[in-house]
């Protein structure tokens, strides 16, 4: 996919992160420290299917532990390698920075086409990888959380902690071993949603600032802007749902694995998702322009990309034909460092992926305080909340009473319901996006030296993480 000359995913982190590093003040040992990955663990398991052994080859890799536990995803997929997990173990590290998760940075992968197996064979690699990651701590509440990625979800966080429970039947924080667990499973509502609502909480973000719109040529409100994305799976799927059911943008184009759909009036993206869901593809969706060679629909004229999919999908060979002036870095390094330089000479504006993607694992942060207080969130105040705005209302109808005012029925139910747990996650998800874009944008108007989103977050990420090292003695 990508041209000759790129530099490998890991590499091309490591280049953004010495792009950062250029306009901070760190010691060369300290810039070095922080960039290496600490390790990472190959395993090599055999399972037997049908009737013969299978060898699967996984990885944890353990990008950097100045907080621990490390968090982030298993991905399970064919292109899996340890280049790509420790490039997304890095990203981790940052990312969790960025918005304040106390965690260091992981990440695991095995490589392994899901589709080609049944439920039940999945459960079986899956146990079996898991115990190898167990026993040597690289699953722990304590040490290293992991959660859904790519080709991984509910299903297989919940085979994971079942056998964390199994190994570990004393722990009493065991369920807090992996985040993204089913809600019957000590999951949190909301988790499955999260990364989704991240990237619209994250373009809401952005449109709530004139100048930051218009560097990308921008203005008004998300509503009516023409969205593209790349990838309908779990991140994609949710972004451009919400985007378009609650913000009023159009999704004019969705890019999948076998192609792409294209409407000027806008795609229903729950009845291409349903069609996708069924169909194993989108070809012959009706209702819309079908295109073949699907990542053409990323250069196609828009207001907002938003990919989705995977790393470096935007690379040397398109970075100088896309034509939308906001880039949403849905997925894990979708641009490559070279493509990154020509669409910033080009003047695009990328929300970053440290940023635009941190909403799965700040819910995953919420998920695992969660199961280490052993109660749902809101279940102590929200009955005393709900009392107390009873008596407010009460008191307001007794004193309008006599003037004939009243107070509207919306108001009242409005009023007098207290937050439920999906309500408080998103709340917090909100003030998490909020806060960590203040803060990107704080370099990014007030320095000369910061001239892109991408740069701030990554000096802000690092500068948390120095200061880590450096409390520790470094
Ligand atoms: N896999 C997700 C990510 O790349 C979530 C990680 C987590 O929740 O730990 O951010």
């Amino acid at each position: 996919m990508a041209a000759m000359s790129e530099p490998s995913f890991r590499e091309s982190v490591d280049m953004m992160f010495n792009r950062a590093v250029q306009v901070m003040d760190l010691s060369p040992g300290l810039e070095q420290k922080i960039r290496v990955c600490n390790s990472t663990y190959t395993v090599r398991f055999g399972v037997r299917l049908r009737g013969k052994i299978e060898t699967f080859v996984g990885y944890r890799s353990v990008h950097s532990e100045h907080m621990e536990p490390v968090k982030g995803g298993i991905r399970y997929a064919t292109s899996v390698n340890q280049d790509e997990v420790e490039a997304l173990a890095a990203l981790m590290t940052y990312k969790c920075a960025l918005v304040e998760t106390p965690f260091g940075g992981s990440k695991g992968g095995l490589c392994i086409d899901p589709t080609q197996y049944e439920e039940h064979e999945l459960e079986q690699i899956t146990r079996r990888f898991a115990y190898e990651l167990i026993k040597r701590d690289l699953i722990n509440p304590s040490q290293n959380v992991p959660a859904p990625d790519m080709g991984t979800g509910e299903r297989e966080m919940a085979w994971i902690v079942d056998q964390y429970q199994r190994m570990n039947t004393t722990d009493i924080n065991a369920r807090a071993c992996v985040t993204g667990k089913p809600l019957n499973g000590d999951g949190i509502q909301g988790r499955v949603e999260a990364t989704g609502r991240g990237v619209q909480y994250a373009l809401r973000e952005f449109f709530r600032h004139p100048e930051d719109r218009a560097k990308a040529g921008l203005s008004g409100t998300l509503d009516g802007k023409r969205v593209v994305v790349q990838g309908l799976g779990n991140v994609g799927y949710h972004a451009a749902l919400f985007l378009s059911t609650e913000d009023g943008a159009r999704v004019t184009g969705i890019v999948e694995r076998d192609g792409g759909l294209w409407s000027e009036d806008g795609l229903d993206v729950e009845a291409v998702r349903q069609w996708l869901v069924a169909h194993g593809g989108i070809k012959d969706y009706p209702g819309a322009t079908y295109v073949e060679k699907g990542a053409t629909l990323l250069e196609a004229e828009c207001d907002i990309l938003v990919p989705a999919a995977m790393e470096g999908v935007i690379n040397l060979a398109n970075a100088h034909r896309i034509q939308a002036p906001l880039i949403a870095e849905a997925a894990n390094g979708p641009i490559t460092f070279g493509a990154d330089e020509i669409l910033r000479a080009r003047g695009k504006v990328i929300i970053p992926d440290l940023y635009a993607n941190a909403g799965g694992v700040t819910v995953s942060y919420f998920e695992w305080v969660k199961n280490l207080t052993h109660i749902r969130f809101g279940r102590l105040e929200r009955r005393r909340e709900e009392a107390r705005h009873q008596l407010l209302v009460d008191e307001l109808e007794r004193l309008s009473a006599d003037r004939g005012w009243q107070l509207s029925p919306t108001f009242k139910s409005q009023y007098l319901r207290g937050a439920d747990e999906l309500e408080l996650v998103r709340s917090g998800l909100d003030d998490t996006m909020r806060s960590a874009y203040g803060e990107m944008r704080a370099l990014w108007h007030g320095r000369e030296d910061i001239a892109d989103l991408r740069i701030a977050a990554f000096v802000v990420a690092i500068d948390r993480v120095a200061k880590a090292y450096r409390s520790k003695g470094l």
